[in-house]
């Protein structure tokens, strides 16, 4: 099921930036000759208080009364930023509330994406944190709630904001030493939340295979432990090998998988609660199959992808994957 607002497509950071409208109609297009599109749900902007939850009241302000202008050389704000983020937002709550309330997968089609936007700051195309807000909405009427974070890019934002949670476990996948540098294995959590952050730093070339391993020995086994009441993901399709931005080398059935493994866990864990938002994704093409192949599966229908050359059939991220699993075996049983 999905969720979805025009407003969406409103959204220009400059005629030029990758973060574009056109992600946003490649996934639509897509959707609709699939039927997807005809019970798509249209989501209410956040309220302030749910906000107030994850941001400081000085840096909403701060956004809110920003007007026009970079916030850095990648993100710019306009003067319907402010309410296009927030629709965004709400988007995100949407999906998880329903993912919670009907036991089943939904995914947000939104923009501006989340995961770089920190408790004070914004950052890589991100302006507020999506799926942190969503986070924190369930938790109060759950008491645990798993983000999985599948972007090419460390979601420095939601890592920061959860970083002392035990009741929120934060496990991303990335590309090391790219945008925005954070994210070393280990970083873990602090205080109370330590163990409660899992960082899977992958270097240049990791895809299939090592997506595999990361799933099988990391992931799957520590979110099994944590018994999340719901699961949300942070699906940014930039470690696709067909991505511009960054050089990891997932295939499109390498995602599905991912995904496969993400509802599973659900099922499992938390009766299928699980709710999934976009974040990056630059190859129109690849965005657009992955995405729609995610809520493919969703329906139990199947995926139709065309990118599926393993770039990585040999695990080039063997390593780096016993490595997170040498650092986390302090806190779980691995
Ligand atoms: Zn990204």
């Amino acid at each position: 099921m999905l969720v979805f607002h025009p407003d969406y497509l409103k959204h220009l950071q400059s005629p030029w930036h990758v973060e574009s409208p056109a992600r946003l109609k490649a996934i639509l297009t897509s959707m609709k000759a699939r039927g997807y599109l005809d019970d798509a749900l249209e989501p209410k902007a956040v309220r302030m208080e749910d906000l107030k939850r994850v941001h400081t009241p000085e840096f909403l302000e701060y956004l809110k009364e920003y007007g026009e202008g970079p916030l850095d050389p990648d993100t710019t704000m306009h003067p319907e930023t402010w309410d296009i983020a927030r629709l965004a937002v709400g988007g995100t709550v949407l999906a998880a509330e329903m993912a919670v309330k009907e036991k089943r997968g939904y995914i947000a089609l939104v923009r501006p994406p989340g995961h770089h936007a920190g408790p004070d700051y914004p950052g890589g195309f991100c302006y507020l944190n999506n799926i942190a807000v969503a986070a924190h909405r369930l938790l109060d009427k759950l008491d645990r709630v798993a983000i999985l974070d599948f972007d090419v890019h460390h979601g420095n934002g939601t890592n920061d904001i959860f970083y002392r949670s035990p009741r929120i476990l934060y496990i991303s996948t990335h590309q090391y030493h790219i945008f925005p540098g954070t994210g070393p294995a280990e970083a873990i959590g602090e205080s109370d939340g330590v163990g409660f952050t899992v960082n899977v730093p992958f270097a240049s070339g990791c895809g299939d295979s090592s997506f595999r391993m990361a799933t099988r020995e990391v992931i799957e086994p520590i979110v099994k432990q944590f018994a999340p009441q719901a699961i949300l993901v942070s699906l940014g399709t930039d470690a696709h090998y067909m991505d511009p931005l960054a050089s990891l080398t997932l295939s499109s059935p390498g995602y599905i998988e991912m995904m496969a493994s993400a509802l599973k866990l659900a099922k499992e864990t938390c009766e299928g609660r699980l709710a999934i938002t976009l974040e990056g994704g630059y190859n129109l093409e690849a965005l657009a199959e992955v995405v729609t192949g995610t809520e493919a599966l969703l329906r139990g229908d199947s995926p139709n992808v065309v990118f599926t050359e393993v770039r990585d059939p040999d695990c080039a991220g063997r390593r780096i994957v016993q490595r997170v699993k040498d650092i986390q075996r302090r806190h779980w049983k691995l």
